[in-house]
């Protein structure tokens, strides 16, 4: 029998592990969650950083993961072959466009510009009403504080509707934002462990 994953999250974060160890620890609790609630991880398929982490996190707790990477980026982000579904796509913007096709939620963890590109972009769609998934920021040790004072400041000086910032569910405990996003996608986690 054929066990489908009980919901599909797509994690975008650093190509890189940052300096603090809370970046690796809190990628590899996201992984956990997915996988001990019979989740499915939607990624870039890399094997670096934090994604490297977040997939095979998943994978040890028994969750399926799907990467998707372009062509072009296979070598330089050290592709994992052992994901459940890999897709080699032409482009970047395939493979964005296939990420949030397969996903019922989006995360953004501690990363750089592709990060903060990727989050940007499922930010804007759903503001324009493209989709209605939910969108979680990792706001690990306050690493995206600067990026919250600075949207704050968008609001003040009327560029930003407090709607707007709305659209983005801000948390520093993985565990509390996963079950509210996959929560507020429709879906009822189920722990095998009832600890998490
Ligand atoms: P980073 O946060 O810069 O370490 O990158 C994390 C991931 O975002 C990598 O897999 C990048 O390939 C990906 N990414 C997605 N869109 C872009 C973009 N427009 N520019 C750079 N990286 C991107």
């Amino acid at each position: 029998m054929i066990n489908l994953p009980a919901f599909s999250v797509c994690v975008y974060c650093g190509s890189r592990s940052g300096v603090s160890p809370a970046y690796a620890q809190v990628a590899q609790e996201v992984g956990q969650w997915i996988g001990h609630h019979q989740g499915q991880l939607v990624y870039g398929g890399g094997n670096n950083g934090l994604m490297g982490l977040v997939a095979q996190a998943t994978a040890d707790s028994g969750g399926s993961v799907v990467g998707i990477i372009p062509k072009a980026l296979q070598s330089k982000e050290n592709t994992r072959t052992a994901c459940t579904e890999l897709h080699v796509v032409d482009t970047m913007h395939e493979r964005k466009h296939m990420m949030a096709e397969r996903s019922d939620v989006f995360l953004a963890l501690p990363g750089g510009i592709g990060t903060f590109e990727e989050l940007f972009e499922v930010w804007t769609w759903r503001q324009l009403g493209y989709h209605d998934k939910p969108i979680g920021l990792m706001n690990t040790e306050g690493y995206y504080d600067g990026l919250l004072e600075f949207t704050a400041n968008s609001v003040a000086q009327g560029f930003l509707s407090g709607w707007q910032l709305d659209l983005i569910r801000v948390d520093s405990d993985p565990r509390a934002l996963l079950r509210e996003l996959v929560q507020a996608a429709g879906f009822v986690p189920k722990a095998k462990l009832e600890s998490l």
